[in-house]
């Protein structure tokens, strides 16, 4: 009888645009594979909240550089989230889903200073998620698949007409100005929300969430030799 080969680990690529459930679909695909899920929105989030905290905007980037200078970012894993912790302190949720937050993380991800402070934290979860014995990391964003692991082993890109993304928005009960993130996210010089070549495209517009999960977990499990 041969030995079966251990599994590979995986780094799975989740972008798209705001509302298009990246975060829900990450959420299932970590249950049903034991992979490590890393919501890269929330760390924009929270370095903007403490950019806002400390009375920064985006506009005086000699603040910004300074503030940046100071972040000390650790890692705090919640069952399988990796949470970013700025100083030691993960920012609650409330703060980072905040309107004045919600208005303002698309123009502080816009500047390179930020994105290059977040590249190789951001890189590194990959060797957190090792450590802890998971099979892998999936990570949702804008730029994952094509600056961040653009070797990613899957690459999907989740895209939902904007209309059907504010309905679910609101129906979170959250007030999102997902049109004007996503003009901007789309529109910036640096690491710009795009379908890179070679992703996975979804329209999730007329899916439901179950049948999105199903078509990233068909390929995944068969490299993982298990069960979708
Ligand atoms: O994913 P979420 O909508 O929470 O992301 C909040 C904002 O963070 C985005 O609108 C975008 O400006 C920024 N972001 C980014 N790159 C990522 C993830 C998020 O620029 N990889």
């Amino acid at each position: 009888m041969t030995a079966r080969a251990p599994s590979p680990f995986i780094i799975v690529a989740i972008d798209g645009g705001a509302g298009t459930g990246k975060s829900s679909s990450a959420t299932l695909l970590c249950e049903r594979f034991h992979l490590l899920h890393v919501d890269t929105g929330s760390f924009y989030r929270a370095a903007t909240a403490e950019f806002l905290r400390l009375g920064v905007a985006a506009s005086d980037i000699a603040a910004v550089r300074g503030a940046i200078g100071a972040l000390q970012l650790g890692t705090r894993l919640n069952g399988r989230d990796a949470q970013m912790e700025i100083g030691g302190r993960v920012v609650p949720e409330a703060e980072i889903r905040s309107p004045a937050v919600n208005a303002g993380v698309s123009l502080f991800a816009a500047l390179p200073e930020v994105r290059a402070a977040l590249l190789d934290y951001q890189r590194g979860l990959a060797g957190f998620a090792r450590a802890r014995g998971f099979r892998g990391v999936v990570l949702g964003g804008r730029d994952i698949g094509s600056v961040i692991f653009p070797d990613a082993d899957f690459r999907f890109f989740l895209h939902v007409d904007e209309a059907v993304a504010e309905e679910r928005r609101a129906r979170q009960g959250e007030r999102d100005s997902i049109k004007e993130r996503n003009r901007l996210d789309s529109s910036r010089k640096t690491a710009p929300l795009v379908c890179p070549p070679g992703a996975t495209y979804i329209d999730t517009t007329r899916l439901t969430l179950a049948e999105v999960v199903g078509k990233m977990a068909a390929p995944i499990a068969a490299r993982l030799g298990a069960a979708a």
